[in-house]
């Protein structure tokens, strides 16, 4: 098993019990979180007696790297793991200006089967754990050599399902000790779990909140995103005001446009007086296509009479300029691979 998925109590109390020093574990750490390191033998300030320890009860990782690509434009490289257990996930590094993203998965398939995207066609298979999040981070990292700038939990799963690993992870990732990548660089995106918005606020996190919105009303919603029929909008957006509110965060919607579904200017009317009494952003998306499914991109005039609209309003709205479609890493095209 990886090193990384032992807490570190257990871990200090095993080095004391076989003669080794605590502050060893410490040299570990740095070795993994800050220097990047690909093995154990690297971590030349370790005895030769403890590297040997290590090699032979722990391994360094636990994700097998099986595949990369990357897009023409260079700027998307997806990375595919296997889990110890052979399931498959994904993770996206995404490059622009001087930002360096990772795109990070949090479960294996989907519980929440929107109907537009890839993610949960074939189903939710199970959590991921803290370490198996922080090691698609630290795994991208070591083949760009560079630590990224942001974390976005928008790859597959639904982060505010898999809640307590979710923290764990988002504590380490931010920790000085080991990633410290501030809590302000990190996105947790989600379709909209109201009872774990709330309790996410209590735990006193700065991380940014998206949700996904992608309709303007709660008859559309129910239709594209059939499990989150039990939230209404309104409770929503009010838990999320509350959450900017305890955080100081500001709020983003995603919104996909799909056509006929959600791109008319009566939708971005009813999207603007649904939102306009809240400091936020609006992320528009268009859609991307997925084999197999019957959603359609709008055209650019659509997409783009849409985006105005909103902009005549004075509403804070950007659009995502899609990345990686050619090698299927865009919003909502990451799907489980069988094991
Ligand atoms: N489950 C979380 C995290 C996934 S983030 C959530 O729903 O927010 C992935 C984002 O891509 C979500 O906003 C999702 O709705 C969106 N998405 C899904 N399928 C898509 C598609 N085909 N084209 C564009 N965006 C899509």
């Amino acid at each position: 098993m990886s090193i990384l998925s032992y807490n570190e109590t257990d871990l200090k109390e095993t080095f004391k019990n076989k003669g080794y020093k605590a502050f060893s574990l410490n040299q570990i750490f740095e070795w993994i979180f800050k220097k990047g390191v690909k093995s154990f033998d690297e971590m030349t300030n370790l005895s030769k007696d403890l590297r040997n320890f290590l090699k032979k009860n722990y391994s360094l990782f636990s994700l097998k790297l099986k595949k990369t690509e990357e897009s023409k434009d260079q700027e998307t490289k997806k990375y595919l793991f296997e889990l110890a257990d052979g399931y498959f996930i994904e993770a996206v590094l995404i490059l622009s200006d001087k930002r360096k993203t990772i795109c990070v998965s949090s479960q294996v398939g989907c519980p929440v089967k929107c109907t537009f995207c890839a993610s949960g066609k074939k189903g939710f298979f199970r959590n991921l754990l803290a370490f198996e999040i922080i090691e698609q981070i630290l795994q991208v990292a070591n083949d760009i050599n560079e630590k990224p700038t942001h974390i976005v939990f928008m790859g597959m799963g639904e982060p505010l399902l898999n809640l307590e690993e979710l923290i764990k992870a988002i504590k380490i990732i931010s920790n000085e000790k080991y990633l410290k990548i501030s809590q302000r660089k990190i996105t947790v995106s989600t379709a909209g779990i109201l009872e774990n918005i709330e309790k996410l606020r209590e735990k006193d996190l700065k991380v940014n909140l998206a949700l996904s919105l992608h309709a303007p009303t709660d008859e559309i919603r129910k239709k594209i995103m059939p499990y989150t029929k039990k939230y209404k909008l309104s409770d929503l957006i009010s838990s999320l005001n509350d959450y900017a509110f305890n955080t100081k965060r500001d709020i983003s919607f995603e919104y996909i446009l799909i056509e006929d579904i959600n791109d008319s200017i009566e939708c971005a009317k009813k999207l603007y007086l649904l939102l306009k009494d809240i400091q936020c952003s609006i992320n528009l998306i268009p859609y991307n296509e997925i084999e197999g499914l019957n959603f359609k991109r709008p055209n650019h005039k659509k997409t783009f009479e849409f985006k105005s609209f909103l902009l005549s309003k004075k509403m804070n709205v950007s659009q995502r300029y899609t990345k990686g479609n050619d090698i299927l890493a865009s919003c909502g095209q990451l799907a489980i691979k069988q094991r």
